[in-house]
Order: C-alpha cells, then structure tokens, then sequence
C-alpha cells in the first residue's frame, strides 16, 4: 500500500523523538548520580585524610587520589553500560510505542482509502454505462426519435442510481449532528409503511403492520431513514406474493421496530458483512437482480448507533430475514 511508506516515515520519527527524550532524560540521570557519587566519595576520603595524614611514610593523600580515580573510572564505565543499555531497551519500547500510537490512525487512513476506492468505483459504473450509450447514441446517424427516447430514459435510470449515491454518501458523512428528542416512533413507521405501500403493492406484496405507541429519545428524520431503508429492503429482496410484517414492541428500555419479510433470505457466512460499506451479499443479488450499492444497512446500522440504539438481522435463506431496530424510550 502507499500508505506504508508514509507510515514507516513517520514510524522513524516518533521512534526518534521517544529515544531522544528517553535519552535525554538517562543522562540527565547518570550526570547527577556521577556528580553525587563523586561527592559522597571525596567527602568520605577527605575524612580519612585529615585522620590519617601519612601510612607507613606513604602520602596518603597520593593513595587517596589514585583510589578516587579508580573509583571514578569505574562509575563512567558503570554509567556508560547503563546508557548503553537504556538506549538498546529504549529503542525497541520507543519503536513499538510509536507502532502502538499509529495503529488507529493508520487503521483510520486505510478505512478512509478503502471508501474512497469503493465510492469511485460505484461512481465510475454507472458513468461508463451513460458515456458508452451517448457515444453509440451520436455515432448512430439514423437514430430514430423512439430510440433517443430510450437512450435517455435509460440515462435517465443511471442519473437517479447517481443521486442516490450521491444522497446515501451524504447521509453517512452528516449523520453525527443528529436532534435526539422524544419521538412516536409508531407516528414514523407508519409513515414510511404509507409512503412505501406502492412499492409493495406493485410487487404484489402484502404490508401487515402492528404498530402501537412507542415514544423514543431519536431524531425524526434519522429514525424515517432507518426504517425506510430496512421496509425498502425487505420488499427488493422479498419474492411477489409473499408478505412482510412491521412490528413496535418494547424491549429492555428500548423501543423496537421489526421488519420481518419470508424474502430470499441471507445466508450466515454473509450476515456478518451486510452492515459494511459498499457490501451486497452475492445470493440476495443474484437470485432477485435487485439495482442497489450496499450503503443502505451501513446509513441504518450508523444512524441507530448515534441514536444510542443498534440494528440487528437474523436469517434463513429461502425463508425471509428480520431486522430489529432497538431505540432507548424516551424518559420525558
Ligand atoms: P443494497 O440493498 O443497496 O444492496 P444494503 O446495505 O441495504 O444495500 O444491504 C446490503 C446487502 O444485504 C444487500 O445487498 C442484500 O444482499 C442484503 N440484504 C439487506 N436486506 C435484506 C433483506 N431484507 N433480505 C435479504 N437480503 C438483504
């Protein structure tokens, strides 16, 4: 990755400057124990001196001073072994506290890069898909007035897959300023399930809807977006003539919506991955061809965590999914 020279770069640096002050910081240490010891030994030798001037017609105060510079010689040696030591030691704590700083910023980058790749990537599709059908469009000199018409409705298809990325990427970015108040959440979910009744209907499937008042600490439209994307969900990957039941129920000092549908189900290597960016589970796409860019579970899970709350799936395959949104009840 590029990153890696960046890192290792930066890597060096704090590993350097935890040295230096480790360093720094050793022989500031090592003067003072050299000047104390020094001092200790003079003060100590001194007496002997004034007490025993002469030993068998010796100068004693020569065998003092040839002792305190043995004394002293062996202290540097001490000290510097000791600096030798703290430098080795700290080089190895210094390189793996600077591996231990990095860590969540260059986890932070990585996931940073990695989403920007995945959003250019889904940008780019539908592009090329618009840019190849305007330049066959141009190049053909005898396109007749049904053809254009056709070419832009399709275009057209492609700008709407555009501006729904374009919101969803939004959506992601903002969703930490959110208004927590208490909310009905029934009010919402029956909301989004009118709003969304076309939708099923068109695919002919039935909407049963339990909804009893639930007021929650969340934020109106967050709370809207969520169960939008779970109802809208369940009805792309649910097969016609099948039925999906939106539930409120209390739980545990949380208010919970449930969105169960008897759709094509996920299977449980899959499960685990359906709430990351970008992601769409091969089965679920394979089997309905449903037109989607793996952000819509990512906005939910992201927005019920700023709510305090969490959504959660369970799944059969070929059986339906149920996804459960836990909202904390509002305590005013
Ligand atoms: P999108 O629907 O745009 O692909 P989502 O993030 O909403 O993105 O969903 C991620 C994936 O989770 C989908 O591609 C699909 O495979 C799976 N999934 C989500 N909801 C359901 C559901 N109700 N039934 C089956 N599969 C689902």
């Amino acid at each position: 990755m590029k990153n890696i020279k960046m890192f290792d770069a930066a890597y060096m640096r704090m590993t350097l400057w935890y040295i230096a002050i480790i360093m720094v910081i050793s022989l500031l240490f090592s003067v003072w124990v050299y000047n104390q010891a020094r001092h200790e030994l003079l003060f100590g030798l001194n007496r002997v001196i004034d007490v025993k001037p002469f030993v068998n017609g010796a100068n004693f105060g020569t065998v003092v001073d040839e002792r305190l510079h043995d004394s002293q010689q062996r202290l540097i040696g001490n000290l510097i072994l000791f600096n030798t030591v703290v430098l080795i030691a700290g080089a190895a704590a210094s390189y793996w506290l600077a591996r231990r700083t990095m860590r969540p910023i260059e986890e932070a980058v990585d996931a940073q890069e990695r989403f920007t790749a995945d959003a250019s990537h889904e940008l780019r599709t539908p592009l090329a898909a618009m840019k190849s059908e305007i330049e066959v469009g141009l190049r053909d000199k005898k396109i007749t007035k049904d053809e254009a018409v056709t070419l832009l409705k399709s275009n057209l298809e492609e700008v709407d897959r555009l501006g729904n990325l374009a919101e969803g990427l939004l959506t992601l970015t903002q969703s930490d300023n959110l208004q927590k108040r208490p909310v009905a959440l029934e009010d919402i979910a029956g909301k989004v399930a009118k709003r969304l009744q076309p939708l099923a209907d068109a695919r002919k499937i039935g909407l049963e809807k339990e909804l009893v008042p639930m007021r929650v600490t969340g934020d109106e439209q967050a709370l809207d977006k969520i169960v939008s994307i779970l109802l809208d969900n369940a009805i792309k990957y649910s097969l016609e003539g099948k039925t999906i039941k939106l539930r409120i129920y209390r739980n545990d000092g949380y208010g919970v919506v449930e969105v169960q549908d008897e759709g094509v189900g996920i299977k449980a290597s899959e499960l685990p991955h359906i709430f990351d960016r970008f992601y769409r589970a091969d089965s679920s796409r394979s089997k309905v061809h449903v037109a989607g860019h793996g952000l819509g579970l990512s906005i939910a899970q992201k927005l019920a965590e700023n709510l305090d709350g969490k959504v959660t799936a369970t799944s059969t395959p070929g059986k339906g999914s149920t996804f459960v949104v836990r909202i904390p009840i509002a305590t005013t």
